[in-house]
């Protein structure tokens, strides 16, 4: 038999969110409004032969991607979405023995993709449901290589601060790459949460990660990617598995990209309703904490498994984290509205 790395026998498998055919609410935190009008029109007709390979360097796309922040193509990294890129950046700087440092709950894979790299995953307990940043510049070892900082944070849904940030980032030393999760973006708000890239783009050891999974409705296609130093770039596109975007992601995305304006007016609706919706959980007494992202946090600890059953009999999928709450992802009113229903008979 075949000798596996002991770290592998023991890794979890990712488990992504159920579905459910016919079922209300998506859990996977995808957005409820489906695809962009303009990208519909064009799917199913990639331009081009796709008997040939992809453009492996993605000039296209490097290309939309740099304009829509402003900043030079030679510092983008794409991947078949932001798991990907965060697998290149971990088999970029981490081997046997180093460490990766995350909030904790965080988003899944980072664990996940830290074992399968090599290294030993650090957690540190969230402060309140948020990323406590003092605790984790308190963890960077000297086997410290790499901290994801997930903000918004999923499953959370709460954010850190600039002051808070930036403070963090003057703590760690630059040999350590920082990576800020920035999946949720479109749904914060501007004047609470900082674009990483505004507010960092200029130091040597911070890359902010992205993807067109959110917000951007294209979570089937796989297309992420990372903003980071020239530098760092060019090393971190070597990681990427050969032609792992393919030719149709790459030209949706460009369509995508070119669309911010609806999906800024789609994400809109998505926080309005966000807001909506946690008025409401927290007239039903529940706590839910401030969010950021398209999702709410209910923080249910042993009724959380109840609950998601609970939540299935009437066809509405959440994501529960037994032990510690459950993510439920924000969709149209009408479904929201039976969340809501099904939250009010909920007897706990
Ligand atoms: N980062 C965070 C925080 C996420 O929640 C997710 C998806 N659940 C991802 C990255 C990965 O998204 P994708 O690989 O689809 O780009």
């Amino acid at each position: 038999m075949v000798r596996f790395r002991p770290s592998l026998m023991r890794l979890p498998r990712y488990a992504p969110a159920r579905t459910l055919p016919g079922g209300v609410v998506p859990a996977g935190s995808e957005s409820p409004h489906g695809l962009l009008p303009k990208v519909a029109e064009t799917l199913p007709r990639p331009a081009g032969d796709v008997s040939r390979c992809p453009d492996m360097s993605a000039t296209a796309l490097l290309q939309a991607i740099a304009e829509h922040h402003g900043v030079a193509p030679e510092r983008i990294v794409v991947g078949a979405g932001s798991s990907e890129v965060c697998g290149q950046l971990l088999h970029s700087v981490v081997g046997p023995g180093d460490e990766v440092v995350f909030g904790w709950r965080s988003f899944e894979a980072y664990p996940i993709l830290t074992e399968i790299a090599g290294g030993t995953a650090v957690r540190v307990a969230l402060r309140e449901h948020v990323l406590d940043l003092d605790a984790m510049a308190e963890a960077i070892t000297d086997r410290t290589r790499l901290i994801f900082v997930c903000n918004p944070n999923n499953p959370t849904s709460t954010a850190v601060g600039e002051r808070a940030l930036r403070d963090f980032t003057d703590r760690v030393p630059e040999e350590v790459l920082i990576v800020v999760d920035e999946a949720y973006r479109e749904y914060a708000d501007p004047a609470l949460v900082p674009d990483a890239l505004e507010l960092l783009g200029d130091r040597p050891n911070v890359v902010v990660l992205r993807t067109l999974s959110k917000a951007y409705g294209l979570a089937g296609l796989r297309v992420g990617y990372c903003v980071a130093p020239p530098e760092i770039a060019a090393h971190v596109c070597k990681a990427q598995v050969p032609f792992s975007v393919s030719a149709l992601a790459q030209q949706t995305a460009v369509i995508a990209l070119g669309e911010h304006a609806e999906v800024a007016r789609r994400a809109a609706l998505t926080v309005a309703e966000r807001e909506r919706v946690t008025l409401r959980l927290r007239g039903l007494g529940l706590d839910v904490p401030d969010s950021q992202t398209n999702f709410v946090w209910l923080p249910l600890g042993a009724g959380s498994g109840h609950f998601a059953m609970h939540c299935l009999d009437g066809r509405v999928v959440v994501r529960p984290l037994l032990g510690e709450g459950v993510r439920v992802t924000i969709g149209l009113p009408e479904e929201n509205e039976v969340l809501l229903t099904l939250v009010a008979s909920w007897t706990g």
